[in-house]
């Protein structure tokens, strides 16, 4: 159990800052797929050609994104020959807050979700890790189910930490694209349902894509919903065709490096937050969890931290004290007391939504 109060990312400078629309710099989930979507065939010559081509569009596009990714997963790797920076003075300390989006899953043999949870009980990096579940309360072939409720229960019995991801019944629909009633009766009954299988209020909500506007933004704050985004997503949200990442160590190299360069360590000499977004209904995510907890460690003392003896949180107590300070927009000054006057981490930080 770590009971250690949690410390504050604070950006020495070149962060951007936080915007309620656009909350997405420096990392964006986007940037893949959208290039994968406009690789359309559609302007070759007329022929006999282009009609087998056009009636093989989709499969053809399909495998153009499929191997657009693995060419760009190969350019990529080029960086690493670049050594990371040679910073001065104390390394930053950081503690790693590990969070998923729309499960749970209600996949069998295995079920994703459990999966990611039996492995944060028993890894070889740090038995016993505890993470926050942002769920689908209403997904039709999700949270809306028996199975899902079941694997909601496992997952508070287990410790883990519920919040709220999407409530519709519909599935993954954007809060900003909801009437202002239907949203209120959605949160409300999704707070109770959480309320009731894991016996805390819920505190928690990752706006599907990270989409906001001031009318959500004020609901969440009336309904006592405070919005956690992430530091470094995994990219793990597209889940269509082959759902692999050949890059998550390289991708999560490039982050944490980025991250050292921005950050001074922490006044206290406590550790930072780093929040990490995955997709636990991800399967390839859940069946490399044990392998990310490696490389998330690996990579930040390549990238130049201290970390800790235990580099992820383990209670559902420190969880919530980590997630209130990270909180969209910023709690007042007066709550970040350790820092004094120097700027919040929300003021610098901007947080990317991990994946929709
Ligand atoms: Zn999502």
């Amino acid at each position: 159990m770590t009971r250690n109060r949690p410390a504050i990312l604070v950006l020495a400078a070149g962060g951007g800052k936080v915007s309620s629309t656009q909350p997405f710099p420096p990392y964006s989930w986007r940037d893949t797929t959208d290039s994968c979507r406009a690789g359309r065939v559609g302007d070759l010559p007329a022929g006999s050609l282009t009609r087998i081509v056009r009636v093989l569009r989709g499969p053809l596009r399909i495998l153009a994104c499929h191997a657009a990714l693995l060419v760009i997963s190969a350019l990529a790797g080029c960086r690493t020959a670049t050594p990371p920076p040679v910073l001065d003075g104390d390394p930053p300390s950081i503690r790693f807050l590990l969070t998923f989006d729309d499960g749970p899953s209600i996949r069998s043999n295995p079920n994703p979700t459990l999966s990611i949870m039996n492995q944060f009980a028993t890894n070889d990096v740090q038995p016993g890790i505890k993470g926050i579940f942002f769920v689908q309360t209403g997904h039709p072939r999700g949270g809306g189910t028996p199975k899902g409720r079941e694997i909601m229960h496992r997952l508070a019995a287990a410790g883990q930490v519920l919040a709220i991801h999407s409530t519709s019944p519909r599935g993954h629909i954007d809060h900003t694209r909801v009437s202002t009633n239907t949203l209120v009766r959605e949160l409300t009954a999704a707070k109770q349902l959480l309320r009731d299988i894991g016996g805390t209020e819920p505190l928690f909500v990752r706006p599907p894509f990270g989409s906001m506007n001031p009318v959500t933004q004020r609901l969440y704050s009336d309904l006592g919903l405070h919005v956690v985004l992430a530091d470094i997503p995994a990219r793990d949200g597209v889940i269509y065709g082959y759902n692999g990442s050949f890059r998550r160590r390289i991708h999560i190299r490039h982050c944490l490096e980025d991250l050292r360069a921005a950050v001074s360590p922490s006044p206290t000499g406590e550790p930072m937050t780093v929040i990490i977004g995955f997709h636990d209904v991800n399967p390839y995510t859940a069946r490399h969890m044990t392998e990310y907890l490696h490389i998330l460690v690996d990579e930040a003392r390549k990238a130049g931290f201290r970390l800790p003896a235990k580099p992820f949180y383990d209670d559902p107590r420190d969880i919530t004290e980590a997630a209130l300070c990270r909180r969209v927009p910023p709690p007042p000054r007066t709550h970040l007391s350790p820092l004094g006057d120097r700027p919040t981490p929300q003021a610098n930080l901007a947080p990317a939504p991990p994946g929709g």
